[in-house]
């Protein structure tokens, strides 16, 4: 082989093959993730060190961050309490100074006069401390030296060491891109942004460096949503034309009229089902902001052209409640309507509208007679429906969540997908008006609550998150219930839902408490989803700060859900003890209800990977992109990738993996 052609190949030796990585290094690297000299490669650093300008010693001064270069004239190990400082004298051509370093006593062995050292610190006093050094070479005390996030068992210093070792297999990276595409896109070659990641000349090349790989993974992303809306353009659903007399008729059923949103998505979700190709649309939208109303419409156009319509939830409450809700409507309407649960299974073979659990309905549906399926907040990477549907038609499926997804996420995680927002709530809701008080000031927030109770109001009190398992959950819900029973809410008629309630007994509870039997639910977050009653207009939520952003959405989605003035009462545990991140949470909950805006300072709490849950789908876990910053990338991978999906290259196996985890049909 020609010297100086790449041979990827070498990218997949263990790291092992470096100096200095023996047995026990190699052991702690691969804790990080760092198994290969690939691995090593494609580490980030998470910043890199400013500039800092080199100094002869007689000319150094003030505190300010400073390099200098010389020859160590002497040594010597000194105690100071119990500290241990290792002294170096330093000598360069205008002077000599001591240098200091703490805690790390083994290097007084390695100093030794003579040697040639370049080092980075600040004065302190008359003495020079250390912060990193170099004794051969440059890589810790260069400008924009890269910082790698580090752990106890492997420093920074370790981490440059290895990466610098791998660097010497850099050109053996190879680009996946074709040139021509890159030159277009203004990309840096993958090699030189590898090499330009670790070793910046400037700030900006970092920045550049990572742009490029984080375009790689983009796209690789968007390769795979290519890919799939590809494979969609082969399938065939059922057609059903134009709207009719059924839904006609739901219309004018329904006690409220339609908000111009709510029309705008029944306009577009029509516009789907006239035609072939299946519909593939997300129906994204607010607690509360009207969703089940349109999807039930486009269940009814399934059954008014002689088909079935099926509504798939994740969990058999949430399908209780989907059912409780449609219910009286269908039989206003003459449409039989069935649920299908784990504990309970109504005979489907009559029924033209199916709910139930995900699961169940695939297995109990006669898939052929399924025109339209309304998928309810379940991830679109967890279990994939299409792998049910063998040969025939498949159904047009429209996917609901009430999990706001900021824009650029959204464009990721469904990428594939027609995106429908309801973004407007029906107008006689009034917004949830929302405080937080820590919890020394609990009874103010029980005595409002008990104010509004006194009124006919009902109310829930969220316990906290701390108990690990569904099992102690319930039982600390129970006993807090029978606390609040003897305590605060003395008088008050309280019941506790939580997640091990047997079926019948959860269904018998919420009937009580929709009858108004019931004047307060103690919960855990089960009534996170799914439970509806309009006259429970006020909420406590016991050690909010312990709740996700999202979560406490949700949670608080449970009231301001008729025309009355509604309240959420955050009760945080002392403000001293709150992270700085949960501040912020509680903060930006009383400062807006709209979940759009929550998501993105959930965003940008979080970061992209962990929001929402979407980490589990592991398609946002990016090493390199960010989604905020990268909004221009993402556009322009997505467009990439439409011209690439025939596309044949090193990337194929990327996607292929990043696929095969989420698609059973692959
Ligand atoms: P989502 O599924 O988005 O959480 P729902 O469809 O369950 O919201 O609607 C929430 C509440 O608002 C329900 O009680 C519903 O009857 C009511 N609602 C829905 N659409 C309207 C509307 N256009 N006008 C008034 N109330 C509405
Ligand atoms: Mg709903």
């Amino acid at each position: 082989m020609l010297p100086g052609t790449p041979r990827p190949e070498r990218l997949d030796l263990s790291v092992d093959v470096l100096t200095g990585v023996g047995p026990t290094v190699k052991k702690k690297l691969a804790k990080l993730g760092l198994r290969t000299i690939g691995d090593a490669l494609a580490y980030r650093p998470h910043r890199y060190e400013p500039a800092a300008p080199e100094r002869r010693i007689t000319e150094l001064f003030g505190e300010d961050e400073a390099v200098i270069a010389g020859e160590v004239r002497s040594t010597r190990l000194q105690r100071a309490r119990r500290l241990k400082l290792v002294k170096a004298r330093v000598a360069d051509a205008t002077g000599e100074i001591t240098a200091v370093w703490f805690n790390q006593a083994w290097l007084a062995d390695r100093l030794v006069p003579g040697m040639q050292v370049r080092l980075r610190g600040s004065l302190r006093g008359r003495e020079f401390a250390v912060r990193s050094y170099d004794l051969d070479g440059v890589a810790s005390t260069a400008d924009f030296a890269p910082v790698y996030p580090a752990t106890e068992e492997v420093s920074v210093k370790k981490l440059r060491e290895v990466v610098a070792g791998a660097l010497g297999y850099a050109r053996d990276v190879v680009d996946p891109l074709p040139a021509a595409l890159t030159a277009a896109a203004a990309l840096p070659d993958r090699a030189d942004a590898v090499v330009a990641l670790h070793r910046p000349r400037r700030e900006a090349d970092g920045e550049r460096a990572r742009r490029r790989l984080a375009f790689d993974e983009l796209l690789v992303l968007q390769l795979g949503l290519a890919r799939r809306r590809e494979g969609r353009e082969e399938e065939r659903a059922t057609p059903l034309g134009a709207p009719g007399e059924l839904v006609e008729r739901y219309r004018t059923v329904l006690p409220f009229r339609l908000t111009p949103d709510q029309e705008r998505a029944i306009g577009e979700i029509d516009a789907d089902l006239a035609g072939e190709v299946p519909m593939e649309r997300l129906l994204q939208g607010d607690v509360g902001s009207g969703k089940t109303v349109v999807a039930l419409y486009a269940l009814l156009r399934a059954v008014e052209t002689g088909h079935r319509g099926a509504l798939m939830a994740p969990t058999e409450t949430l399908a209780e409640q989907h059912f409780l809700t449609i219910e009286p409507i269908c039989l206003e309407l003459g449409v039989v309507c069935a649920l299908l649960t784990r504990s309970v299974k109504h005979d489907v073979a009559q029924a033209a509208l199916v709910v139930g659990t995900h699961a169940l309905i695939q297995e109990g549906v006669d898939l052929g007679d399924l025109a339209v399926a309304v998928v309810d907040e379940q991830h679109r990477f967890g279990v994939e429906q299409r792998a049910a549907i063998k040969a025939g038609r498949r159904p047009h499926t429209l996917h609901m969540t009430a999990t706001p997804i900021p824009r650029t996420l959204a464009l990721t995680v469904y990428g594939d997908l027609s995106v429908t927002e309801i973004a407007k709530p029906p107008a006689n809701r009034k917004p949830i008006v929302t405080s937080w008080i820590s919890e020394e000031r609990a009874s103010e927030a029980y005595r409002r609550l008990t104010r509004l109770l006194k009124e006919g109001r009902q109310a829930y009190v969220v316990c906290p998150l701390i108990e690990q398992s569904e099992t102690s959950r319930a039982r600390a819900a129970e006993q807090e219930a029978e606390r609040l029973q003897r305590g605060e809410l003395r008088g008050f008629r309280v019941g506790c839902l939580h997640g091990r309630l047997r079926p019948d007994a959860r269904r018998e509870l919420m009937a009580r408490f929709n009858a108004g039997d019931l004047d307060v639910l103690v919960a855990t977050t089960v009534i996170e989803v799914g439970v509806d009653v309009a006259n429970a207009t006020v909420m406590i939520v016991q050690e909010a700060d312990r709740f996700g952003l999202a979560q406490l959405h949700q949670l608080r989605g449970r009231v301001g859900r008729g025309a009355e003035q509604s309240y959420c009462l955050l009760v945080s545990r002392r403000k001293e003890e709150l992270t700085e991140s949960a501040q912020a949470r509680l903060d930006a909950l009383v400062a807006t209800t709209d979940g759009f805006e929550l998501a993105e300072v959930d965003l940008e709490l979080r970061g992209e990977g962990q929001l929402m849950g979407t980490r589990q789908s592991g398609l946002t876990d990016f090493r390199f992109a960010r989604l905020r910053a990268d909004r221009d990338l993402l556009e322009q991978a997505r467009e990439v990738a439409e011209q690439l999906v025939d596309y044949q290259g090193p990337l194929n196996d990327e996607v292929d993996a990043l696929f095969a985890e989420h698609d059973l049909a692959a």
